[in-house]
């Protein structure tokens, strides 16, 4: 690779330096414990745009996708009902849905982004930790950790205040009534442990044969890297703290296995700008699929793609929505090299930022409608999308089409939203003057008789203005008063063009 400017081939060429394999595997994961948002999208797509980086390089690499949905239920988030209280204690994967359409509270959360992820090109395996450690898959790693229980508290301990005095690098959960609220009592240096429950209740076990038992977060972490072999994983920078889990990890995987942590980018948090907040604290929650309501997918991907991850950043969704489209579609014809460059190292970083976030590459530059004149036409169309992209011929318009209507629906400021009349009120037709009224019929008379461009009706607005000795802007307040209730709106003759002659003489005929 001669070009390595771009930070997913960095951290690629990093990860096959430091270990020669055939195939390689990617990690990341999060506990399902309410909604997923859009912050910790970050770790999935950073991960995916790795393993892209890897395959370029000819690598195979595997992605995996873990749910720790045996996890504890710690709390009740906000857009939940408060009823599910009673579960807290159980793990994430035996809590009921409250929204009744999945098998568990876990499954709820981890489908809906399983979804959402459907057209963002990612290969995922995804693994559900409740099943591997009910099928018992890691008892093997659980007694290396136990029998190291005492050199991983003094790990521990190096950054805690108060240290602890005795440490079990384990829950268990309890037979009998499934929640977390045990203590064990004796382990036999092999697979069988002896726990007692709050409930009261209290057994001996082997958890080679039941899955109850589960490392903590941790240790946990470690011993998946060791069972899956992971190469890379990011993290969000919490992580990487002194203390954090990932430096206590690496020296915990180091004293249990003598084996090395995987490599890594640390992450920045993001946040959002001109929507919704998406802390986890209060009810608003803004998930993956809020943002692919107003970007196409290879935006998204893009956005992250040109942004190094150690870079925080806020996703709009208000009007600087229109630059990043206007960004993306620049990008996108320095790919396909019908944007003079003079900055070769720009250039090919930029080709390579596009490649990252288009895994289709369509053959040919695809049309590049704006997505300002995509709010224009969808808004004149009144959300009748077909109608709305009549004329264009690629998907992506489609797409494009039905981002701008949510978006003008959802998030656009007043001053981009407009709806065309059928009838002018009464109140409007009285507002205009005679001037005005005038050049809206001399108007007609001009569409009747002519087809225009926008260039050519741009120049006869100002011809009719002179001939009628009307000011230029009185006219145009006048023209948007008419058509849509306004003193400002779109771009006139584009706008025009758009509605069509015959719908515009339909609503200026009614000023005579
Ligand atoms: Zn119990």
């Amino acid at each position: 690779m001669k070009n390595l400017s771009h930070w997913a081939d960095i951290a690629a060429k990093k990860v096959t330096n430091r270990s020669k394999k055939k195939a390689y595997t990617c990690a990341a994961g999060i506990t399902p414990s309410g909604t997923v948002h859009i912050g910790n999208f970050r770790e999935i797509i950073t991960t995916d745009i790795v393993v892209k980086a890897l395959e370029k390089l000819g690598k195979k690499v595997k992605f995996i996708y873990s749910w720790d949905d045996y996890d504890r239920f710690r709390k009740v988030p906000k857009n939940v009902p408060k009823e599910l209280e009673k579960y807290i204690g159980l793990p994430l994967s035996e809590v009921p849905d409250p929204f009744k359409c999945h098998k568990s509270y876990a499954e709820h959360f981890e489908k809906e982004v399983e979804n959402s992820l459907k057209n963002l090109e990612m290969d995922i395996e995804f693994i559900r930790q409740n099943e591997m450690h009910k099928k018992c898959k890691y008892s093997k790693q659980i007694k290396e950790v136990l029998n190291k229980r005492n050199k991983i508290k003094n790990i521990l301990n190096k950054y805690r205040k108060e240290p602890f005095k005795e440490y079990w690098p384990l829950t268990v959960y309890c037979e009998k009534c499934k929640k977390d609220s045990t203590e064990i009592l004796n382990y036999d240096k092999n697979y069988e442990i002896q726990y007692k429950c709050e409930c009261g209740f209290s057994n001996k076990i082997d958890f080679r044969k039941k899955g109850i038992v589960k490392l903590k977060w941790r240790s946990d972490w470690c011993a998946r890297w060791i069972y899956e072999k992971v190469d890379f994983e990011p993290g969000g920078k919490d992580h990487f703290a002194a203390g954090g889990s990932y430096e206590t990890g690496k020296q915990i995987i180091k004293e249990v296995w003598n084996k090395e942590a995987p490599d890594y980018v640390i992450y920045e948090w993001i946040s959002i700008k001109g929507g919704k907040e998406f802390s986890s604290s209060t009810g608003e929650v803004t998930n993956i699929d809020s943002v692919l309501e107003i970007y196409e997918p290879e935006i998204l991907r893009w956005i992250f793609a040109g942004t190094r991850p150690g870079a925080g950043f806020s996703i709009s969704f208000d009007l600087d929505v229109l630059k990043l489209y206007e960004d993306f579609d620049y990008c996108e014809r320095i790919y396909f090299n019908k944007e003079k460059i003079n900055n070769k190292k720009e250039e090919s970083k930029q080709k390579r930022i596009y490649e990252l976030s288009n895994l289709k590459i369509p053959k040919k530059l695809p049309e590049q409608p704006s997505f300002r004149h995509m709010t224009v036409l969808v808004q004149t169309y009144e959300g009748d999308i077909e109608k709305a992209i009549k004329g264009y011929k690629s998907p992506r318009v489609k797409k494009r089409a039905e981002c701008a209507w949510n978006w003008i629906q959802k998030y656009a400021p007043e001053e981009m939203k407009f709806k065309v009349h059928k009838k002018i009120p009464e109140k409007i037709k009285k507002s205009l003057n005679e001037k005005q009224i005038q050049t809206l019929k001399e108007l007609i008379n001009k569409l009747k008789k002519k087809s225009y461009t926008q260039q050519s009706l741009f120049e006869e607005f100002y011809k009719i203005c002179k001939k009628v000795d009307i000011k230029n802007t009185d006219f145009f307040k006048g023209a948007y008063l008419a058509l849509i209730g306004k003193e400002k709106g779109p771009k006139l003759a584009p706008f025009i063009l758009v509605l069509g002659k015959n719908r515009i003489i339909e609503i200026l005929k009614q000023l005579s």
